[in-house]
């Protein structure tokens, strides 16, 4: 690892005590923040560079850039691909403790000595994650009849028939049913 490089997304003040700014980089294993999934897998640590600014006495200015990379399965052809994930997080922290109400009103509080930005850059990651993973928008995902994945071409099996589709409107069956009574 890099030297001045660390690990954690914990800040000690103390750190910033002769200074008003002060930046720091970060490569912080995913799972260290929980962040684990079945569905998609970190091939990258975060990397975060992250930027801290006193304002005031005691109040913290935080400005974080997250970058990683995951890899995730397609939902239509189950091919894994990777996305790059990049975030940029803008916090304010000030001296106290937090009550519900402040954290819903995007309030950060710290206790003067060590300020976490852990939850925050894990909640951000998990906004900015892919909701369905298709590997291109064009993907064809795999026949329902014989598994083939049809990106590679088309398979053998028949295209269903259009009279089928025709039936299964419910205004047919609507119509059919006025003719019984
Ligand atoms: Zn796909
Ligand atoms: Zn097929």
């Amino acid at each position: 690892m890099k030297k001045g490089v660390r690990d954690t997304l914990v800040f000690d003040m103390k750190d910033l005590r002769h200074e008003d700014f002060k930046a720091f980089e970060a490569l912080v294993p995913a799972a260290s923040i929980g962040l684990a999934y079945e569905e998609v897998e970190f091939i990258e640590p975060l990397s975060c560079a992250v930027q801290l600014f006193r304002q005031g006495d005691d109040n913290v200015s935080v400005v974080a850039g997250v970058e990683t990379k995951v890899s995730v399965e397609c939902r239509r052809c189950i091919s894994p691909f990777e996305v790059d994930i990049t975030t940029t997080l803008e916090l304010l922290f000030t001296i106290g403790s937090e009550s519900l109400e402040q954290i819903e009103a995007d309030e950060r509080y710290y206790d003067g000595e060590t300020l976490d930005i852990s939850e925050d850059v894990r909640q951000e990651v998990i906004l900015e994650m892919p909701v369905w993973y298709l590997c291109s928008e064009m993907c064809k995902g795999l026949c329902s009849h014989c598994g083939a994945e049809l990106n590679l071409g088309a398979c053998s099996c028949e295209v269903p028939d259009e009279s089928t589709v025709l039936d299964s409107n419910p205004f047919s069956v609507l119509s059919k049913m006025l003719e019984n009574n």
